[in-house]
Order: structure tokens, then C-alpha cells, then sequence
């Protein structure tokens, strides 16, 4: 019995190391600067947060700036409801307050598109809706979409500041394309001319004269415009690993897996804008070290709803050794496998009883 129980023992503490042993993942660069901010509220005035003010007025949350964007640094009615409405955007506590939860989302880095367009919000609070239903997709005002007369797309790479290799590039991109194909009556074709073609994928650095500046390493890491504009624009100062496990990777505290990214522009390419739900290919933040790259549910009914859906779709859109390892990497996702270890200790302590 003794020898049992060192083992139940011996096993519940290896189980209870590797839940506990994902630790969160430090970031450097980007919004890092935005968590001295922790604890702010309303009435607050504190030097430099008129720059988390820029932020939200970036992705929409703040309808309009001051002369020359001159924001103050006071913690006002204005900035106190683009808070909520961020909260409620991204699954939060609603508090008004510049919690540890909140700065946590803030400082991920993120798709460079807006929230919040045209000073309506786009994306929804999955609280605030029935539980099982989780269509929260969203498209952009308009619902701007490629015609029906246009739904054989082709792409092109510009080969300006590559900075990933072109054979590498048309490899993941193919897979992140085939990923859109396999569910709706759309196809995507790779051709010569970036100037042609239908989506034209390419790097940048800082001002590109599309009024969307980069930030480089980390921060905003991508934009792509809405139907029928085909712009897709990739941060050229990011770690980008295109060819290996960003999960692994060495400098996984800046990595970015560039077929996530990839995943969710080509989303923004055919109409989709971001969702609230946070296992979804068009949830606006990803974490550095991390890899999202099966649709979601949600995605798949959004871009459905605009291209109709693939005679050949049979309704699941990725294998489960994938979504095994995005949920032992992905925050988001980290409880599935939480979830799972749990019962493991359960069944060995219910075998443990029997033994005694
Ligand atoms: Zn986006
Ligand atoms: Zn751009």
C-alpha cells in the first residue's frame, strides 16, 4: 500500500508540474510599457497614458482625436467608456479600471485592423449573448465581399524586402489559402504579377504610405484591407518564423508564427472583421510564441455567410493533433488541456482508492 501511494503521489506531482509549468510568456518591445498603467481609474491623471489613449483611438475605441493627436493624460469620461467598450470586446470584466487582465490583452500583439470602425464596434461580447450561441463573427460596415462573378482569386508576393523565402513563403500561404478553399466555393491561385493580381501579400517597414504605419518588433504585426481593396501588409521588423515550431523557437518571447497571422489577414482579405471569440482565427491579439491556425466555427460560418459553403466541406476544419498543440500553447486554449490533465489525476487517484 505504502509503494501505491508513493506513486499515486509520485504521479499527481509530475501532472500537477507540467499544468503549473506553462508559464505566462514575457514579452519585450511593443505595449510592454502600457502595464505601468496597472490600476488606473477614473480621476486619475498620470503622466504618458495619453499614449494607451492613442492605442484605443488606433483601433477605434476612441472616435476622435484632439489637434495633432494631442491627447491628455487624463484618465476622463471618454477614456473611462472605450475601456468598457474593450472590455466587453475582448471577454473582460467590465470594471472600467485598467485591471492586470485587461493590460495583459493590451500589450499582446495584434492585427493592425480596428475594432471598432466607423464608431461602431464590430465586435460583440460573448457574455452578453446565449451561451451556445457563438456565432459572433463580424464583417466590416458595408459587408464589402468579391463579387460572384469573381470567385476563382488569385495572389502574388512582393519580392521588395522579402524577408522570408519565397519558396517558404508560397508553402505557408498555400496551406493558410487552402484553409479558406476547403470551406467555402472560393479558390486561390498564385500568379507572377503582384501588380495584377487580385491579393497582393507582401513586407513593409514603419510608414508605407497607407496611412497604417509599423511599429516594429512586436506591437500591431499585419493589416490587410476589405474587399475588393486585396492589400495584405506583414510587419517586415518581426521575428517571423515561417519554417520551424514558434513554440520552440529561442527567441520565443518575440516570435510570431507567420501562418497564424497569415490565417487571419487572408480573413480580412475576403470580408471577415474580428470576433470576440478568442479560439477564432479573427480574434484580433496572438500571442508571441504561440500558433492559431484552424478556423474556428465562427469563422467558418462568417466567411460562409458571404461565399456560400464547399460541396466538399464535411464540417470539421482541422485535425486533432493541431488543436493539441494550440492548446498547450495558446493561452486562450491552455484549459483544454488543464481539462484534460485533471481527469488523468482523477482516474489515478480513483485507482489509488481501489489499491487501498
Ligand atoms: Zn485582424
Ligand atoms: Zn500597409
Amino acid at each position: 500500500m505504502a509503494t501505491s501511494q508513493l506513486i499515486f503521489i509520485f504521479t499527481a506531482a509530475i501532472l500537477w508540474a507540467s499544468v503549473s509549468s506553462h508559464p505566462g510568456l514575457n514579452t519585450s518591445g511593443g505595449w510592454e510599457s502600457f502595464r505601468n498603467f496597472s490600476g488606473c481609474h477614473t480621476g486619475d491623471h498620470v503622466s504618458g497614458l495619453s499614449s494607451l489613449k492613442k492605442y484605443l483611438y488606433h483601433f477605434g475605441y476612441i472616435p476622435t482625436s484632439p489637434p495633432s493627436s494631442n491627447f491628455s493624460d487624463d484618465f476622463d469620461d471618454a477614456f473611462h467608456t472605450a475601456l468598457l467598450t474593450y472590455q466587453q470586446n475582448f471577454n473582460l470584466n467590465t470594471t472600467g479600471i485598467l485591471d492586470s487582465l485587461t493590460l495583459d490583452q493590451m500589450v499582446r500583439p495584434r492585427c493592425g485592423v480596428a475594432d471598432v470602425i466607423n464608431g461602431t464596434s464590430t465586435m460583440n461580447s460573448g457574455r452578453s449573448k446565449n451561451k451556445n450561441e457563438r456565432r459572433l463573427y463580424t464583417f466590416f460596415p458595408g459587408t464589402p465581399k468579391w463579387p460572384s462573378s469573381k470567385r476563382e482569386l488569385t495572389y502574388a508576393f512582393s519580392t521588395q524586402n522579402l524577408v522570408i523565402q519565397i519558396q517558404v513563403m508560397r508553402t505557408i500561404f498555400r496551406r493558410a489559402f487552402d484553409r479558406w478553399a476547403a470551406v467555402t466555393q472560393l479558390t486561390f491561385t498564385e500568379i507572377d504579377s503582384y501588380i495584377t493580381a487580385d491579393l497582393r501579400i507582401g513586407f513593409f517597414s514603419g510608414d508605407h504610405g497607407d496611412g497604417e504605419p509599423f511599429d516594429g518588433v512586436l506591437g500591431t504585426l499585419a493589416h490587410a484591407f476589405s474587399p475588393t481593396n486585396g492589400m495584405f501588409h506583414l510587419d517586415a521588423a518581426e521575428n517571423w518564423v515561417a519554417d520551424g515550431d514558434v513554440t520552440t523557437s529561442s527567441s520565443r518571447s518575440t516570435a510570431i508564427d507567420l501562418e497564424s497571422v497569415a490565417v487571419h489577414e487572408i480573413g480580412h482579405l475576403l470580408g471577415l472583421g474580428h470576433s470576440s471569440v478568442e479560439d477564432a482565427i479573427m480574434f484580433p491579439t496572438i500571442a508571441a510564441g504561440t500558433r492559431r491556425v484552424d478556423l474556428g466555427a465562427d469563422d467558418i460560418l462568417g466567411v460562409q455567410k458571404l461565399y456560400g459553403t464547399n460541396p466538399n466541406f464535411n464540417g470539421t476544419s482541422s485535425s486533432t493533433s493541431e488543436q493539441e498543440r494550440d492548446a498547450s500553447t495558446n493561452g486562450g486554449t491552455a484549459r483544454v488541456l488543464t481539462s484534460g490533465a485533471h481527469v488523468v489525476m482523477l482516474c489515478c487517484f480513483l485507482g489509488w482508492l481501489l489499491l487501498y
